[in-house]
This record gives C-alpha cells, sequence and structure tokens, in this order.
C-alpha cells in the first residue's frame, strides 16, 4: 500500500483491481483505503478521491462515533461510578472542557477525551477527579480530627498507594489512597482517625484501637463496612 494524500485526506492507495470503479472504505482503524481498477494513475485516482470527500468526511464521522462508542462502551452503558458512597452514572459529552466532571448527578466526560485516548485516558481522568476532590476533604477532615487524636500533621497526599488505603509516615506526612474518595463519608472519617491513631501506636494493639475508640466510638461498623466492600471501591 502506498501512503498519498490529497488535501487534507490521507489514504492508502493498493494496487488496481479488475474491476471497473474504485473501492474507498474506511477500516476499521479508520484508515481510508482506496482501491481503484487497473491502469489508473495515482494522480487519476487523487482526483476521484477528492470528488467523493463529502462522502469520506461523512463516513470518517461515522466511524469516529461508533469508534467512540465502542471504546467506551464499558465505561458507559448502565456503569455508574462511586464517589462518596453515592453511585452515579457515566455520560459522554461533546464540547467539554474539563475531562471530568460532576454535574447534575451525573459523571460527565469528555467524548474527545475518549476519542483519542481511549479507556486509559478515562481512568486517568476519574483517577485525577478522585486525587483533586480527595487532596481538598482530607485536608478538612485531617484538620478537624488531628487536634482531638492530638497530633500534628506536616503533609497529605491522595495518590495510588496500590494495595493500601492509606499510610503514615514518621514525619507527619500521610498518604491516603485516591480510591478512598469512593467510600462514604463515615468510611472516609475512618481512614483519617485511623492514620491519625497510628501517630502514637505504629501498630494495631489494643491501646491503637482504644486511640480510636476514644474519637470513633462505633469505628468497629466502620472496620466492617470496609472488609465487606472494601474491594467494590474501585473503577
Ligand atoms: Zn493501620
Amino acid at each position: 500500500m502506498t501512503p498519498r494524500r490529497v488535501r487534507d485526506i490521507e489514504y492508502q492507495l493498493l494496487p488496481g483491481s479488475q474491476r471497473k470503479t474504485t473501492d474507498i472504505v474506511i477500516e476499521r482503524n479508520g484508515q481510508i483505503v482506496v482501491r481503484p481498477p487497473v491502469g489508473y494513475t495515482p494522480e487519476q485516482v487523487d482526483s476521484l478521491v477528492e470528488s467523493k470527500r463529502l462522502w469520506i468526511y461523512r463516513n470518517l464521522a461515522e466511524w469516529k462515533d461508533l469508534n467512540a462508542t465502542a471504546v467506551a462502551r464499558e465505561w458507559v452503558n448502565g456503569e455508574t461510578f462511586l464517589y462518596l458512597g453515592g453511585a452515579y452514572r457515566l455520560s459522554l459529552v461533546s464540547g467539554q472542557d474539563e475531562s471530568l466532571k460532576l454535574k447534575d448527578g451525573r459523571f460527565c466526560l469528555s467524548r474527545d477525551l475518549i476519542e483519542q485516548g481511549g479507556t486509559q485516558a478515562a481512568r486517568t481522568a476519574f483517577e485525577q477527579f478522585y486525587a483533586d476532590k480527595g487532596q481538598q476533604r482530607f485536608a478538612d477532615r485531617v484538620a478537624y480530627f488531628a487536634p482531638k487524636v492530638g497530633v500534628e500533621i506536616s503533609s497529605i497526599r491522595v495518590k495510588d498507594m496500590g494495595y493500601r488505603w492509606a499510610s503514615c509516615g514518621r514525619n507527619g506526612a500521610l498518604n491516603f489512597h485516591w480510591k478512598c474518595m469512593m467510600a462514604p463519608p463515615k468510611i472516609i472519617d475512618y481512614f483519617v482517625v485511623h492514620e491519625l491513631c497510628h501517630f502514637h501506636h505504629r501498630n494495631h494493639t489494643d491501646a491503637f484501637w482504644n486511640e480510636v475508640d476514644k474519637v470513633l466510638p462505633d469505628w468497629r461498623e466502620r472496620k466492617e463496612w470496609l472488609r465487606k466492600r472494601g474491594a467494590s471501591l474501585d473503577i
């Protein structure tokens, strides 16, 4: 196949066929492939392609639509995403500036984003959304609970923590997994208090749980919720 360009249309030129007509096909990967009758010069094919511009554009647009839907299918059809314990349906939105935003009870994901970057870009947009929201929420909740637990925090980061929900450094640094933001607020508070209490006790001894109990007397229920439902907090 020879790549050719006529104005803004790029196409692959196949060797001539015995048929009398020119075949123009949009391949599954969106490539335009042209097979002319045998004996056509490349210049003749160029002008033929140009005369079919409108048809080509219409079909390319249709291909893009179908393709975006195919990529987004697992992200769109009946798909819901958790945020602060609520389930929100996903909508693909054209012409949206932000990659992802929560609006009118729906997660609105940019159609351009998924057309260009596919599932990976969508996943990244969600991770970024949870991380951004998490940064604010964890800052608020840590500011609220730290004095109650009697500790001072130097920094808070929300990021991918692998299989861990959270961690605390000896220097007063707290880290939370962005997935925590999918949990209900009560569970988020449990993450916060749990980590704060680790500044007093690095382990999970009775003394540690006693510390948690002073601030969250119903910590057992929250811990149990996490044990049962924690695995569902994922995208
Ligand atoms: Zn712990």
